[in-house]
């Protein structure tokens, strides 16, 4: 699902990023929240060199926060005592399903990993903010709300944010194979709306800024509604008010939950209703 690899460079130099960073600080206006945006591990010294990463930390000391994501196996006691006090560590669990974390996504740790991942990050007085997956390969559209539901209860225990990112069909990959077929469709704005409904009360935020949102690759509704739709998530994300969350009703909310009734009876995670509509359009 992951586009990283054909979206990476192997050529990339030691200049090249000292380059990026000081280009990036020319932009910089003394914003309180700076994100480094690497898609992989900035503590993977593999992809960022130390050098960077301290040169990174010292451009960025006077912000409120600066938020970064890492693999669970680069947070050990040692890096953690270089980091900043104004650091967030993301982490992408994406499930706390060790199944879904082992077939769908193949993501080479388990749920308890991360976890104590988190709690090491916390215990170094930083925060964490932990990213989940929502419907990823093979997942039903209850299944991969019911799958959310549960990540966020388990991420709730050690997270201080939790962020909901719908699967975007990334090129070149598996499942954009798939969902050429129709045999992979992306969440639901619904769904995403549910998860988030069944999750306040966690004491955690819980946010979503879904990239691709509205589009065919991305979570979408039937095309009318997306864009109130992602309104009232994103209104949510900042609120945290399960009134933002209710978006102005749509035709498709009903077939959205006919959907999964026929899922569950056909036992499928198909794109149920391309299918329909496929047949239809032959049977003309
Ligand atoms: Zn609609």
């Amino acid at each position: 699902m992951c586009g990283y690899a054909s979206a990476s460079l192997s050529g990339v130099t030691f200049a090249d990023l000292m380059k990026q960073l000081e280009h990036a600080m020319q932009k910089y206006n003394g914003e309180p929240f700076v994100k480094i945006y690497t898609s992989g591990s900035f503590l993977d010294e593999n992809e960022i060199p130390k050098e960077i990463r301290s040169a990174t930390f010292e451009r960025f000391g006077n912000a409120e926060r600066i938020l970064f994501e890492s693999r669970p196996e680069y947070i050990t006691k040692d890096i953690l005592k270089t980091i900043p006090k104004n650091a967030t560590i993301a982490l992408g669990l994406e499930s706390s399903d060790p199944e879904v974390l082992a077939v769908s996504i193949k993501k080479g740790f388990t749920p308890d990993e991360s976890k104590n991942a988190g709690l090491m990050i916390k215990a170094a007085g930083l925060t964490v903010r932990t990213y989940l997956l929502l419907k990823p390969l093979y997942m039903s559209e209850k299944d991969a709300i019911d799958d959310a539901v549960s990540s966020v209860r388990f991420a709730s225990e050690y997270s201080d944010e939790i962020s909901v990112n719908p699967v975007n069909v990334q090129r070149n990959t598996f499942i954009e194979r798939l969902w050429k077929k129709g045999d992979y469709r992306p969440p639901w704005i619904w769904s995403l709306i549910e998860v988030l409904k069944r999750c306040t009360g966690t004491g955690v935020r819980v946010m979503s800024s879904p990239s691709g949102g509205g589009t065919q690759r991305g979570v979408h509704n039937c095309g009318e509604c997306d864009k109130d739709a992602l309104d009232a998530v994103e209104r949510f994300s900042f609120s945290q008010n399960i009134k933002d969350l209710n978006a102005n009703p749509c035709k498709c909310r009903g077939k959205w939950s006919e959907i999964m009734a026929s899922e569950a009876l056909l036992g499928t995670a198909s794109d149920v209703m391309r299918t329909i509509d496929n047949d239809l359009a032959i049977g003309k």
